[in-house]
């Protein structure tokens, strides 16, 4: 039998031969609403490339666009990921922005390691395991009203990751990344219909904030499809950042600037709509902006059919989560299953990964139990759990990572629900080889709703992932808020290495259903034969460890009645899981570079030497 990686050359083969063949897929979903505004020669929103010579894959036209100019100009992968994700903060403000944190995943051609920033939000040295909790009823806070607070609103990591990842690896100052980004903000971009609906989703909180109203609510109302967005405010930022570093942000005034409005929220005299909760202040300080520090960690690694999956470590739970659900699956010749029984697989695998995520993972989890989790041994112990013919009943207990192996595992479970949530994900490329896979947000869509006065950009509300409280009787949660302390995130930048060179790199959004959504496109491309576009666009479901399982209409249509059949619950129907973006290196061949073909209205994939 051919081995996994015998058959994927197959695979690569037959792709890059359809893709010279078939210059018209590059053009594919050319004929779209959303262009780049003022930017001449932009890509549209183009969700599949295929070429030579570095590449971009970002959720938003303009962004790509920019990407890929600094690309064109000689910049390598880091220099172009910082210009994508700095214009995605003008293009993508509900999402992405200097108001938040993130984490980066990076490749080096010329060292062959994988590096990692850890940009994620802290919480303020004044947080304390119940700062969620109300006072008045000793319940926690309902989401909504902690999420439009200072309180939630963690120390941002983004632009000093920005800062750090050029650097280390770019080759360029900041500078060039911010000013183009700026000159967007100036000249502003088309509205299309995905930006005018998340402020329209969001209208009731930012019309509590005259910053915020004015930017994003013309006359009190969302912002008409085709009409231009300038964020005039936000290009002068950039630019001042630009021009005196980023310590004008950690210890300057656009610094003082934030914690005003964190510690007194800069709320409108007369919104049209009260809020429905009140706006209540948080405790960040100046000091805690100004001790705000990045972290490196060593990436996660598992290894999956002879490639070697690189992912994110703790504070996020999607490197962990990811690279365990592959270890069980490893256990099993997914290849030669039907497509039902393959899924029924990814399903059991994931509520598995996430019995013990939800148990275990949070930031200041120790390196033996991480290091346990991604074993093989206790991949084989989980493993026994998952019956191939058979759903487990929902939630499955998680496993006890005790450095002893032997029966399956029994332990006591605890499950997370988790709403839709938004951020937003890009890959690159560059011609030497280097990778750069990176998720950045503001948590939910919109972030606390609050715009900083004068500055342009949105406040994260990311504190809001942490437990607001211990639930009683259940196994102590490591995700409680404390001093310093980073909520767990489930982001998952990861990168497939090949023997040591790249393979793939892909992400998305979509809070706690990244991590299903990451291994979904996995199995997809790995074990089920897809090509890199069918693995993303094909319906997507998520098993977080739940009895009521997400998928969207299409996967349900397609697979709901048979994975019934193995015994697994009806699953709820969601329009859409996630917004991916991702690229495949193809030796010889180039590169194949997907963006989402649909949701979240179509992303856009981009290559610098498309193959004609
Ligand atoms: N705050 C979420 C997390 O860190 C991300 C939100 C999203 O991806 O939509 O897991």
């Amino acid at each position: 039998m051919l081995s996994h990686r015998a058959r994927f050359r197959m695979v690569l083969v037959v792709v890059a031969l359809v893709a010279a063949s078939a210059p018209a897929a590059a053009a594919q979903g050319a004929a779209s609403d959303r262009t780049a505004a003022g930017h001449s020669g932009a890509p549209m929103k183009t969700p599949t490339a295929y070429g030579y010579g570095g590449a971009v894959s970002t959720v938003d036209p303009t962004a790509t666009a920019v990407g890929l100019d600094a690309l064109r100009r000689g910049g390598n992968a880091v220099d172009a990921a910082v210009a994508a994700a700095a214009t995605l903060g003008v293009t993508e403000p509900f999402s992405a922005g200097i108001g938040g944190g993130g984490f980066l995943v990076y490749y080096d051609a010329r060292t062959r390691q994988v590096q990692t920033i850890d940009g994620r939000e802290s919480a303020p040295a004044s947080m304390r395991e119940d700062s969620f909790v109300d006072p008045a009823t000793g319940s926690p806070y309902p989401f909504q009203a902690a999420r439009v607070s200072g309180l939630s609103v963690g120390v941002p990591g983004t632009l000093l990751t920005w800062h750090e990842a050029v650097r280390r690896w770019g080759s360029r100052p900041l500078s060039a990344a911010l000013v183009p980004a700026a000159e967007v903000a100036e000249r502003g971009f088309a509205v299309d219909a995905t930006f005018r609906q998340q402020v329209a989703d969001n209208a009731a909180a930012f019309a509590q904030f005259d910053a915020t109203r004015a930017l994003y609510l013309p006359g009190g109302q969302p912002p008409a499809v085709g009409s231009t967005q300038r964020n005039r405010d936000l290009a002068v930022t950039y630019r001042q950042i630009a021009r005196h570093g980023v310590d004008t942000f950690y210890t300057g005034p656009i610094g003082a600037d934030l914690v005003a409005a964190v510690r007194r929220p800069p709320v409108a005299d007369d919104p049209a709509v009260p809020w429905q909760y009140p706006i209540r202040p948080g405790e960040m300080t100046r000091a805690d902006l100004a001790r705000y520090e990045l972290r490196f960690p060593a990436p996660t690694r598992s290894d999956y059919r002879g490639f070697e999956v690189y992912g994110m470590s703790t504070p996020s739970s999607g490197g962990v989560a990811v690279g365990e659900a592959l270890n069980i699956l490893e256990r099993f010749d997914l290849s030669t299953l039907t497509v039902t029984e393959a899924l029924h697989h990814y399903l059991e695998a994931s509520a598995l990964a996430y019995a013990d995520r939800n148990r275990y993972v949070a930031d200041g989890t120790s390196q033996r139990i991480l290091g346990e989790l991604l074993g093989d041994r206790y991949a084989a112990e989980r493993a026994c759990r998952l019956d191939p013919t058979r759903a487990a009943p929902k939630p499955v207990p998680p496993g006890d990572p005790d450095g002893r192996y032997g029966d399956c595992a029994t332990a006591a479970s605890g499950v997370e629900a988790d709403p839709g949530r938004s951020t937003t994900n890009l890959t690159v490329a560059d011609r030497w080889g280097n990778v750069v896979e990176y998720t950045l947000t503001i948590e939910q869509t919109g972030g606390n709703a609050m715009v900083v006065p004068g500055r342009g950009f949105l406040l994260n509300n990311e504190l809001t992932d942490f437990s607001f409280a211990q639930t009683p009787g259940a196994a102590p949660d490591p995700n409680l808020p404390a001093p310093g302390k980073r909520p767990r995130s489930s982001m998952s930048p990861t990168i497939v290495l090949d023997d040591g060179r790249p393979f793939l790199a892909l992400g998305s959004p979509g809070g706690a259903t990244i991590i299903t959504t990451v291994l979904q496109m996995l199995v997809n491309r790995i074990d089920l034969g897809m090509s890199l576009p069918e693995a993303m666009a094909a319906p997507r479901a998520s098993q977080r460890n739940s009895a009521a399982p997400q998928a969207e209409p299409a996967f349900v249509d397609r697979y709901g009645a048979d994975l019934a059949a193995f015994g697994h619950p009806p699953f709820a129907g969601v329009a859409e899981l996630g917004a991916a973006t991702a690229i495949e290196f193809t030796g010889r061949y180039g590169l194949v570079v997907a963006a989402e073909p649909v949701r979240r209205g179509g992303g856009a994939a981009a290559v610098l030497r498309p193959v004609r």
